[in-house]
C-alpha cells in the first residue's frame, strides 16, 4: 500500500544523512520533498500542509541544524508527526463491548467497501479474541444477493445469523436483531446495513432511522482504501450524519497509494480501529498507529 511512498521518503532521508552538518536550506528543501510524497501518495491537501507545518515547527523547536545528528532528528521528527497523524502513541483503540448485552454495532458505508465482509470478520475476531457470542444481521433489504453473502460468512465465521424474514423492512430487522440477541443470550449483535453506490439522502436516512433503534455501541464506517480521497470524502459525510465511532479501512494489502490511510484521522476525528488486509474471514487486523508508521518509513 505505501510503496512508492516509503520509497520516496527513504530517497529524501539518505539525503539528509547523507552529510554531517544541514543548513536550514537543506531542511527546508526535504520539507518539500517531503510535501511532494504526500500528495503524490494522494493524501488530502490540508492535511500535507499540517503535517508539514508540524514538522517544521519542531524541527526549528528542536534546533536541528545544531543538533549531532540532525538528519536522523528530521527522521525521528517526521516520524513522531506520522504517528500523530494516524492516532497518536496509545495502544490500538479496539472496540468498547462492555455493559448489558446484547452491545450493538452498526456497520455503514458505500457498497462494495467490503462492509458484509468485514461485518463477518469482526464477528470471528470478537468470537475468538473476547470469547463474546454474536448475532449477525443483514439490513440490506435491497440485495437479497448480500443477505444471502452475509448468511455464508456468518458460516465461515462461526458466528449466529439472524434469520432472513422476506420482506421485512431494515428497521424492523434491526428491532428483531436485537431482540434476538437479547432473548438467545448473544453478547454482541452486528448490524450490517444497506450500502449504495453513491451517498443519497434515503441511504443516510435509513441508516439513522436504524441507529436511531438499535442504539449502537460502536457505529463503524467501512471504506475502501484503495478509492483514495472519495473514501475520505464519504467518511466526512457519513460522519456528519451518523454517530460514527471509528473507522475501518479495507483492502489495506491492496496495491494503492495510501493516502486515504493518512488522510482519514485528520479529516474526520474519528479512530481508525481495524484495516482489513485479506479477503479472508480472518483478515482484519486492529489499526496500530506506531507499527503503520514504522512500515510507511520502511
Ligand atoms: P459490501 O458491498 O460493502 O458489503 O462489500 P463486500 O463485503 O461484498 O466486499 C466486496 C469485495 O471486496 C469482496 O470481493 C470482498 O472479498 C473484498 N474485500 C473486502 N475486504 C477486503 C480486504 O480487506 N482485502 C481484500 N483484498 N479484499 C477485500
Amino acid at each position: 500500500m505505501f510503496d512508492a511512498l516509503t520509497e520516496r521518503l527513504s530517497g529524501v532521508f539518505d539525503k539528509l544523512t547523507g552529510r554531517g552538518a544541514l543548513s536550514e536550506k537543506d531542511v527546508d528543501a526535504a520539507l518539500r520533498e517531503i510535501r511532494v510524497a504526500l500528495l503524490e501518495a494522494d493524501v488530502a491537501l490540508p492535511v500535507v500542509k499540517d503535517f508539514v507545518k508540524t514538522v517544521k515547527e519542531r524541527a526549528v523547536g528542536e534546533d536541528v541544524i545544531r543538533a549531532v545528528a540532525p538528519g536522523q532528528q528530521v527522521i525521528k521528527i517526521v516520524h513522531d508527526a506520522l504517528v500523530g497523524l494516524l492516532g497518536g502513541e496509545g495502544e490500538p483503540e479496539g472496540l468498547s463491548l462492555t455493559g448489558e448485552p446484547p452491545i450493538v454495532i452498526l456497520m455503514a458505508g458505500l457498497q462494495g467497501s467490503g462492509k458484509t465482509t468485514t461485518s463477518a470478520k469482526l464477528a470471528r475476531r470478537i468470537q475468538t479474541r473476547d470469547k463474546k457470542k454474536v448475532l449477525l444481521a443483514s439490513l440490506d433489504t435491497r440485495r437479497p444477493a448480500a443477505m444471502e453473502q452475509l448468511q455464508q460468512m456468518a458460516e465461515q465465521a462461526e458466528a449466529g445469523f439472524l434469520p432472513i424474514v422476506q420482506g421485512q423492512g431494515a428497521v424492523d430487522i434491526a428491532k428483531r436483531a436485537v431482540q434476538a440477541g437479547r432473548l438467545q443470550g448473544y453478547d454482541v449483535v452486528i448490524l450490517d446495513t444497506a450500502g449504495r453506490t453513491s451517498i443519497d439522502e434515503d441511504l443516510m436516512a435509513e441508516a439513522k432511522a436504524i441507529s436511531d433503534v438499535s442504539n449502537p455501541r460502536e457505529t463503524l464506517l467501512v471504506a475502501d482504501a484503495l478509492t483514495g480521497q472519495d473514501a475520505v470524502e464519504t467518511a466526512r459525510r457519513f460522519n456528519e450524519r451518523l454517530p460514527l465511532t471509528g473507522l475501518v479501512l479495507t483492502r489495506m494489502d491492496g496495491d494503492g497509494r495510501g493516502g486515504a490511510a493518512l488522510s482519514m484521522r485528520h479529516v474526520t476525528g474519528l479512530p481508525i480501529k481495524f484495516v482489513g488486509v485479506s479477503e479472508k474471514v480472518d483478515g482484519l487486523d486492529a489499526f496500530d498507529a506506531k507499527r503503520m508508521a514504522g512500515r510507511i518509513l520502511g
